[in-house]
């Protein structure tokens, strides 16, 4: 997490906060959406290669289970904690309430550097941490994804030991499995996809066009990469991404494909043929048009927001904001994408994942990224016009829809008993 001030639970808690003043909301209730609804720790065996045995801990957090099944992620990294848990499966809450799609927030993850197991290591302790997490994951409970440090192979991993456990397969447990197993076509491009949806309609209501848009993406991942290549299809002009390693500029624009492939022989983005080498910082102070960072939280602060040139920021990542980066860039007029509607896109096509294997009838590609945009169009709509209408910036506009939405279907449910 670079250069976070606050742990982001604290972030979380600040963003509700804010919304919340707008909001007419019951107190209790308020409280109760402050807090996590259930958190479970697991610390759990696995046999290395070496013929050691490991303890691992892993986390898994429902934020709330108003509106639907709880849904979100498993991060595999070194600093995953439970505050992060925390905080994830909140934005988690209110990024489906948002799209208005019918879940609840979680979060979950092992601390552990994924890139340091082998593959049969990677196995095993995905197993495991899914049997441990059984106890809440369900297709009609709690339905993981991937996030940072997993893929599809361990979505596949997670839905044949649930499977086994049953005795039948049962697909909709996880989304972000491969498509030959009941996986999405469109999933794994699906945040990207998100991502350029909503800039094309802000682009739009700003009077801009994409022929004469420069982008410069920070994070060259999965919603980095297919951000950067579906903008360039659009006709922007991708100028700079970058990865861990750091990052790559050219004024003319870069081919994002091609970057890949630079990046699939060399392991990084940096060295590629026919631009300069740049810093990560110097990348997010960059004059361009539209800045997307989809790397990973706390990119940009207190410390360097003055510098960011950026007219737009469409938040690829989660969390990649600061609170007090937050307000410089809304007093600056940087017209924000909160990571709550910006990548959404990932998300919503789980939710497509889910409805078709649950009813072993699956979509087109064309029907899956049609229904992804008319989605992200509205919801981009309906936060705008909560802005224009109370008078305050997009994030807070668009956690008050999310934050309004859950408060109502509370008061609809009553409190049990
Ligand atoms: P990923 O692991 O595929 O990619 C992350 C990228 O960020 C890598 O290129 C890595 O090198 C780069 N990176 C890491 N640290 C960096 C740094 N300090 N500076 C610049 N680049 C850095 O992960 P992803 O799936 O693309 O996720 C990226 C972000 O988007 C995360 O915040 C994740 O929670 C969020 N997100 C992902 C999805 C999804 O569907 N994958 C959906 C919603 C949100």
């Amino acid at each position: 997490m670079t250069g976070q001030t606050h742990s982001l639970y604290d972030m979380a808690l600040a963003q509700f906060d804010r919304a919340a003043e707008y909001l007419d909301i019951n107190a209790g209730i308020a409280e109760m959406l402050r807090h996590c609804k259930r958190e479970l720790t697991v610390n759990f065996p696995v046999k290395m290669d070496d013929g050691t045995v490991r303890i691992f801990t892993g986390y898994r957090v429902h934020h709330s289970i108003i509106l639907g099944p709880s849904k979100g992620g498993i991060r595999y990294h070194p600093d995953v904690t439970l505050e992060e848990m925390r905080a994830l499966a909140m934005l988690m809450t209110w990024k489906c309430a948002v799209v208005n799609i019918p879940y609840g927030g979680a979060k979950g993850g092992v601390v552990c550097d994924p890139k340091r197991l082998s593959a049969h290591e990677l196995e095993g302790l995905t197993r495991r941490y899914a049997t441990e997490i059984s106890i809440l994951m369900s297709p009609e409970g709690d339905i993981p994804a991937p996030d940072v440090g997993t893929n599809p192979q361990i979505m596949s991993w997670i839905m044949d030991t649930y499977s086994m456990h049953r005795g039948y397969s049962t697909p909709a447990v996880v989304t972000g499995k491969p498509v030959e197993i009941g996986g999405s076509l469109g999933r794994y491009e699906a945040t990207g996809r998100g991502v350029m949806f909503v800039l094309l309609e802000a682009l739009k209501h700003l009077g801009m066009k994409p022929s004469e848009s420069t982008v410069a993406v920070q994070g060259f991942g999965n919603v980095g990469t297919v951000s950067a290549a579906l903008l360039h299809d659009e006709g922007c002009k991708v100028i700079a991404v970058s990865d861990s390693q750091g990052g790559i500029y050219n004024p003319h624009g870069l081919d994002p494909r091609d970057v890949l492939r630079h990046k699939r022989h060399t392991a990084t983005v940096v060295g590629y043929p026919g631009s300069d080498n740049i810093t990560n910082e110097e990348l997010l102070g960059l004059k361009c048009d539209i800045l997307v960072p989809a790397g990973l939280e706390g990119a940009i602060t207190a410390s360097n927001a003055d510098r960011v040139q950026a007219g737009i920021l469409a938040e690829g990542a989660n969390f990649p904001t600061t609170p007090q980066a937050d307000r410089a860039l809304v007093e600056k007029g940087v017209f924000v994408l909160p990571d709550i509607l910006a990548n959404a896109g990932g998300v919503t096509v789980s939710y497509f994942e889910w409805v078709q294997g649950l009813q072993r009838f699956f979509w087109t590609e064309e029907e899956i990224n049609s229904q992804l945009r008319h989605i992200i169009v509205r919801s981009f709509h309906d936060v705008l016009s909560i802005a224009q209408r109370k008078g305050v910036d997009n994030r807070t506009a668009a956690l008050i829809l999310a934050i309004e939405r859950v408060h109502h279907a509370t008061l609809l449910r009553g409190i049990y008993p």
